[in-house]
């Protein structure tokens, strides 16, 4: 991976250098926010925290997080029947301190954890309680 050190065109006072750091989240594919890994190092301005992926780092991004994507997605398809057709959206609460997943096919659908895998888990359940009571009107 090459990279050049630069002048940040977001503030245009910080210098945007490789960072390595835990606790980023990004969006990927139909997850709100996933965790970047910690040991991926990311373009980041070092006044404002601006990042700036280009493609070689997206690139990275993608193959860093494909091993949590995909046994997020092999969770999801545990029981297709049911949670394939209720897509979860994941996002980080700072108010919660946990992971929030939604599912907006289903009102009212919540649950959260502590970790992504957590939340769709509590989410899988939520699925499958929401239906069974929905079933039983
Ligand atoms: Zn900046």
């Amino acid at each position: 991976m090459t990279f050049t050190e630069r002048r940040c065109c977001e503030c245009g006072e910080g210098t945007i250098k490789l960072l390595t750091k835990a606790g980023r989240r990004r969006a990927y594919k139909q997850f709100a926010a996933l965790e970047v890994p910690a040991e991926l190092a990311i373009p980041t301005c070092d006044h404002c925290g601006a990042e700036w992926y280009n493609d070689e780092h997206a690139d990275a991004f993608d193959a860093a997080v494909a091993a949590l994507h995909g046994r997020l997605l092999a969770e999801a398809q545990e029981d297709p029947s049911r949670v394939a057709k209720h897509p979860v959206r994941l996002r980080w609460s700072v108010e919660d301190a946990a992971w929030i997943a939604e599912v907006p096919s289903l009102p009212g659908c919540m649950a959260d954890g502590r970790t992504e895998a957590e939340a769709l888990e509590a989410a899988h359940k939520a699925i499958a309680t929401w239906i069974e009571v929905a079933n039983e009107r």
